[in-house]
């Protein structure tokens, strides 16, 4: 803190530049000087400036300059239930004046933990009934890699130690949460993927599908993972992971064929599976779990965004009676963080949970909104940009091309065209994110109709912009 001119004069009081802030250009000043932003190439944003979100209420998001945006990404996939839900402001400043913190190392408790996990226990299928918390996603996924390594350890078999995932997924940017996950960019940045990790093709019919009809695509993409059981020894093995639908992979859904082939090879083999809701848990995908959606028997299950809509950072694992029961009586489960169920974080989600069940909103979302979006949803894949159109629940993708009749994809570098539509998405008032050249959404679950239409609507602009841009600049060419 040397450099006197690129620190903030009124900074000596932080509720000060809260509830009274400088300008945007100040704000953006402060912004590159001091902030380092995920995923994100720093230099090239100092120059442009962060857009700096304000506020928001329902469905709508507020810049610093005023201007408003429908959040078709609910944050990160996460508000589940909308913004400005005041309960869960309430519920966190109650739980911060009565105890705002204690651990639950040291053979201690509190109220929130206790009442939350037995909250899980009901809402999650079948017998995952116990709980382990993180303060993320990320968090959760490392401590799926020690359960599962220490659940067959605990059982004499210390010799099953990988972990089969899969190339595209996404599990968390933590050492092991990155190296579950099958992100070569990430991979290539620090040294990973760690030991004992594997990973197998993903099921994107779109991209790599070639002549195969999708459900023949879908079972020869399960079935390397009966391969790779054969080659590495099912004596090694110590689980597989998955999301069942990929989210930050550009919302892949698998063909209907995938899934029940590869509970089938989990089934036929002594590995545990380990299923990935941190996206589609509560509620995204219509029901409270993409386990439900998709009749997975999970081992254990990742939890986090939705379990608190992002209102506060917690997530966790949750395992079956059995795992639970080994890992009780391995002795110590040498693991854990300070911020393990937190009881502020707790208590929010807590109230989440019961906002999520007493209004209904998953129901709502399965019987109305869902098939709602997906009518329209459907209707912008007949858009001269647009090769395929992928959604489940509310999450949905828009493949781009330069030649639909041959899910093409563009010469240009991957990622052009995607990176101009969500320019122009949010110029049209609409929060679009791309991976690659996929538009994906992921909006709250509490969207109403009008605001699918408005979301419809501003998808469409946005894609008649970014054909314009396209076919100006030269741009649609096929590979
Ligand atoms: C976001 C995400 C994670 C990581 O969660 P963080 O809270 O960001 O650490 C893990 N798995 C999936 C499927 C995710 O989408």
């Amino acid at each position: 803190m040397n450099d006197a001119s690129t620190h903030c004069p009124d900074m000596g009081s932080a509720m000060n530049i809260l509830t009274n802030h400088p300008p945007t250009a100040e704000l953006q000043r402060l912004d590159a000087a001091h902030h380092m932003h995920p995923f994100t190439a720093g230099a090239e944003l100092a120059k442009k400036g962060a857009r700096i979100i304000t506020r928001a209420d329902g469905v709508t998001l507020t810049d610093s300059e005023g201007r408003t945006f429908l959040d078709g990404m609910a944050g990160l996939w996460c508000v589940n239930i909308g913004y400005g839900r005041s309960e869960l402001a309430e519920a966190a400043a109650r739980q911060m004046r009565e105890l705002p913190y204690y651990n639950t190392f040291f053979q201690t408790s509190h109220v929130p933990v206790i009442a939350l996990s037995a909250k899980l226990a009901e809402l999650t299928p079948n017998d995952l009934n116990h709980v382990f918390y993180a303060g993320s996603g990320s968090e959760a996924n490392d401590t799926n890699i020690r359960l599962a390594r220490h659940y067959w350890s605990a059982r004499g078999k210390p010799q099953k130690k990988i972990i089969i995932s899969r190339k595209n997924a996404y599990h968390g940017s933590t050492m092991g949460g990155a190296s579950l996950g099958g992100m070569q960019p990430m991979h290539a940045q620090g040294g990973l993927p760690i030991a004992d990790i594997h990973h197998i093709d993903q099921p994107d019919w779109y991209l790599e599908g070639g002549e195969h009809s999708p459900e023949e695509f879908g079972l020869e993409r399960a079935r390397q993972l009966e391969q790779a059981i054969e080659t590495l020894g099912e004596d090694n093995i110590a689980a597989f992971i998955a999301e069942p639908v990929q989210g930050a992979g550009g919302v892949i859904v698998p063909p209907e064929t995938y899934w029940p082939e590869l509970q089938r090879i989990c089934d036929a083999h002594e590995i545990l599976l380990i299923v990935d809701e941190v996206i589609c848990g509560f509620g995204r995908t219509g029901n409270w779990f993409g386990t439900e959606t998709f009749g997975l028997r999970p081992d254990i299950i990742t939890i986090a965004k939705g379990l608190s809509s992002g209102y506060a950072p917690i997530g966790g694992s949750v395992v079956t009676d059995h795992v639970a029961e080994v890992i009780d009586n391995g002795g110590d489960f040498n693991h854990g963080y300070t911020y393990s169920g937190h009881p502020v974080a707790a208590a929010v989600a807590l109230e989440n949970l019961r906002i999520l069940q007493e209004e209904k909103i998953i129901d709502r979302v399965r019987d109305d909104i869902a098939p709602y979006l997906a009518e329209k949803w459907g209707q912008l894949a007949e858009h001269p940009l647009v090769g395929y159109s992928n959604i489940c629940g509310m999450m949905a993708s828009l493949a781009l091309t330069p030649d639909k009749s041959a899910r093409a994809v563009f010469a240009a570098e991957r990622g052009t065209a995607g990176l101009i539509c969500r320019g122009h998405s949010f110029d049209s008032g609409l929060v679009m994110r791309h991976v690659g050249d996929r538009m994906v959404i992921s909006p709250p679950l509490v969207m109403t109709r009008p605001d699918v239409d408005s979301l419809i609507e501003r998808a469409g602009r946005a894609l008649d912009l970014t054909h314009r841009e396209l076919i100006d600049k030269g741009l649609m060419v096929a590979a």
